[in-house]
């Protein structure tokens, strides 16, 4: 008996292209026994599809549960069609329609088969340092436009050979239209320079950067998304001159180890922590440093962390292949100098590095936009993003609500800039610290290159409240030049709302808000950053501060912590005594010029800020004098905490304010009695816990509310986050943290772009 062959059209959304989905379809047809066609378009995919009922059914269950697995599905929809008369499955060239949009998939890690074939002496591709195939490779570093074919990303200067067009012709082939396949016969090719000399290629080029790299010698290798700076990282001189010429004197460098056993000779590695580590993110991972790794303790001055991460391609695999004698941790930092962005193209990269290395590995496959290494943490046995970066951007971030078209340009550290439109947002990739034209550069084009590739043009602009943030003049400059409504956004009450869209917060009902971070623009002109907030989507109440302290020299305070003390200190009522060690940092006309800058408010802007607070007591016990990079006083305090010290000292709170004095007080009188360090530093942590205790506790009774969300870049503290989670969670609080983008300030675009997005704007406003 035959059953009635029926009819079904059924559309997928979600990162369905460069990742295998139609070869998968049409080997799924093939199984069901379904005849049709399927074709990508630029807003997912559609199939039209043939076969009895139970076939059909079948079929679609195992497009939504077993999906390839670099797929993401947002939506399968389908309804019957008529019967089409197709007498096999067949895949159907593109179809894309005017303003349809589509995710991009982020670059990805080399899986396991290409893994395979890249160290098999039979495979045409053994030791090929840019195998790939549907189901890794790279995507968002090379792409120009979409649809996502060939001509439009960096590989289309590469014509296919004979062998790979047979594989990427095949639909049942891992390699069916995978846009960057290659061979050695007609892919890309890496060689070895030093003083513009070519002196080896192919897999003589990475041999002689491996040899290079044993001797001690620094080297720029070109890899995904940029270029890298390489040295052994058990070696000190090497560590040190890298330091040296970087001019990056304290900062932790990345590390890198052929493997997870590499890894675990360094680091202790939790189930999470490896789970993160083999990601087909890759990411760097901040792991506890085992006391006996032969890691050079400079590669991470102050912390009790090492940042490392796996090998992500074919190259670096090859780098890292372990032998006798070489090292099993390389320094894998970013290619740049100090402040500027990571180098991509080549000729700048060239120019900008050669000071900096003794030799490049190079290659020939173009960098369409730089990607930095994302940097990630396992907090509460969970991911908790640093750097949202390679293998998470540009995937979207899902949200709640429906939006319109907001552009929000972002904060000014670790920027990154927001597009949102229906339920996405699309959050950049890091883009870094908005100081210098470099910088302002790689922003502008990242806007410009997002808006094409996601096929947005905003409604409206969304930035900071700062006067002065490069992005925010951005911003004002375009809305204007467009005609589109602008909406300025509190900082901390974007860190609010970041937090609440990381969470699939889909109301504008509010919730208690901690934000907590160095530097935020206030609404009565100060800098604020130890904020207690009540609000959500649509508005906030400021219910309690840190007190306001003048910081003496501004800027000049964050680099010197000793100067947030002695504000502190003077605040709080008390003495410079010589013998603390903040005071006794500064020499005797110092002290007099900060005491006149406090008294008078001279170049002394009033903050409340918590990073400060923490800067202040990291100086005032001795723990840090000078920050060469953000947080560094507050990272080096929580390295040293002792995790079983459970004691804290008190914090008032009035009407508006948290006054600080008597921890100040307590903590002085602590340190004159000789508590050690590590016990004063756990103090200074579980002192911020009770007060956040006790000002939520203080606001759920004003308000009934019972929801806490911890936004802002203090909470990067894993032992403020944890203990903080705790205390409010047995006090019968419900605990909003991040997940998929940083509590830093990377974050705070897609709070911007929320807040302008639920804002009413008047009809004759917009464009
Ligand atoms: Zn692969
Ligand atoms: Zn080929
Ligand atoms: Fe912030």
């Amino acid at each position: 008996m035959t059953q009635s062959v029926v009819g079904r059209k059924i559309w997928v959304r979600g990162i369905v292209q460069g990742v295998g989905f139609r070869p998968f379809i049409y080997s799924l047809a093939a199984r069901c026994q379904c005849t049709g066609w399927v074709r990508n378009t630029s807003s997912g995919v559609e199939i039209e599809i043939n076969g009895t009922a139970e076939m059909i059914a079948a079929f679609e269950r195992e497009v939504r549960q077993n999906p390839p697995p670099l797929a993401q599905i947002d939506a399968v929809e389908s309804q019957p069609a008529p019967v089409n008369g197709y007498t096999n499955f067949v895949i159907l060239s593109s179809q894309p329609r005017e303003g349809d949009f589509l995710p991009v998939s982020p670059d990805v890690t080399i899986c396991p088969d290409c893994r395979r074939e890249l160290f098999n002496p039979a495979d045409r591709r053994y030791r090929y340092p840019f195998i790939n195939c549907t189901n890794c490779g790279p995507r968002f570093s090379i792409i120009r436009d979409i649809p996502y074919d060939r001509p439009k990303t960096s590989m289309a200067g590469f014509a296919l050979c004979p062998d790979c067009q047979r594989e990427y012709d095949n639909p049942l082939d891992r390699r069916f239209h995978a846009q960057p396949v290659a061979c050695p016969a007609c892919g890309p090719q890496v060689w070895f320079e030093s003083q513009g000399q070519r002196l080896a290629e192919c897999d003589a080029a990475i041999q002689q950067a491996r040899q290079w790299l044993a001797q001690g010698k620094i080297l720029a290798i070109k890899g995904l998304g940029g270029y890298h700076l390489a040295c052994d990282a058990a070696n000190p001189s090497a560590v040190e001159e890298l330091r040296r010429r970087k001019k990056r004197s304290d900062k932790p460098f990345a590390l890198m180890a052929f493997d997870l056993p590499a890894v675990e000779c360094h680091c202790l590695v939790s189930a999470a922590e490896r789970d993160l580590l083999e990601s087909p993110q890759h990411p760097i991972v901040l792991l506890e440093r085992k006391a006996e790794s032969a890691v050079y303790g400079g590669c991470a001055p102050g912390q009790r962390t090492l940042g490392v991460m796996l090998p992500y391609t074919p190259l670096h695999l090859l780098l890292l292949e372990p032998t006798p004698g070489f090292p099993d941790m390389l320094v894998m930092t970013s290619g740049n100098l100090s402040e500027e962005p990571i180098a991509y193209e080549d000729a700048d990269a060239k120019e900008r590095l050669t000071p900096l290395v003794d030799g490049f590995l190079l290659h020939d496959r173009p960098i369409h936009i730089r990607v930095d290494d994302s940097v990630v943490s396992v907090a509460q046995g969970a991911p908790y993003l640093a750097r949202r970066a390679r293998g998470y951007a540009p995937n979207p971030v899902r949200l709640p609500l429906s939006t319109p078209r907001v552009l929000a340009a972002g904060a000014e550290l670790k920027n990154t800039f927001c597009l949102t439109r229906d339920n996405y947002a699309f959050l950049s990739h890091h883009i870094g610290d908005l100081e210098n034209y470099e910088t302002l550069r790689s922003f502008e084009e990242g806007v410009q290159h997002f808006q094409r590739l996601f096929r947005v043009q905003p409604e409206r602009i969304a930035c900071d409240l700062h006067p002065n943030y490069l992005a925010s003049r951005y911003a004002r400059q375009r809305a204007q030049d467009e005609g589109l409504p602008l909406v300025e956004v509190q900082h901390h009450h974007a860190h609010l709302a970041a937090v609440l869209a990381d969470n699939g917060w889909d109301s504008d009902e509010p919730v208690i808000g901690f934000c907590f971070d160095g530097t935020g623009y206030g609404t009565d002109g100060a800098i604020w950053g130890g904020e207690v907030l009540y609000g959500g989507y649509t508005g906030y109440q400021r219910f309690y501060h840190l007190r306001y302290v003048p910081l003496p020299g501004g800027d000049l305070a964050v680099r010197k912590p000793g100067r947030a003390a002695l504000a502190h200190l003077t605040a709080a009522g008390l003495d410079w005594a010589a013998e603390y060690p903040a005071v006794e940092n500064f020499c005797a006309e110092d002290r007099t010029a900060i005491r006149a800058q406090i008294n008078l408010q001279l170049n002394a802007p009033l903050t409340s800020s918590m990073g400060r607070l923490f800067d202040a007591a990291a100086a005032l016990i001795g723990v840090c004098q000078t920050a060469t990079y953000e947080g560094q006083p507050a990272i080096e305090l929580e390295a040293l905490a002792d995790r079983e010290e459970m004691g804290y000292y008190p914090m008032q709170f009035t009407a508006t304010e948290i006054d600080p004095a008597l921890f100040w007080t307590a903590l002085l009188d602590d340190w004159r009695a000789g508590v050690t360090t590590p016990r004063l530093a756990a103090r200074v942590h579980n002192s911020i816990v009770r007060m956040v205790f006790e000002t939520a506790g203080a606001v759920r009774q004003r308000t009934g509310c019972a929801t806490a969300a911890l936004s802002g870049g203090v909470w990067q503290n894993r032992l403020l986050l944890e203990r903080s989670t705790r205390l409010l969670e047995q006090a019968g609080f419900i605990v909003l943290r991040h997940h998929q983008v940083p509590t830093n300030d990377g974050g705070v675009a897609l709070g911007q772009a929320l807040i302008a997005a639920r804002m009413d704007i008047p009809a004759a406003n917009l464009g």
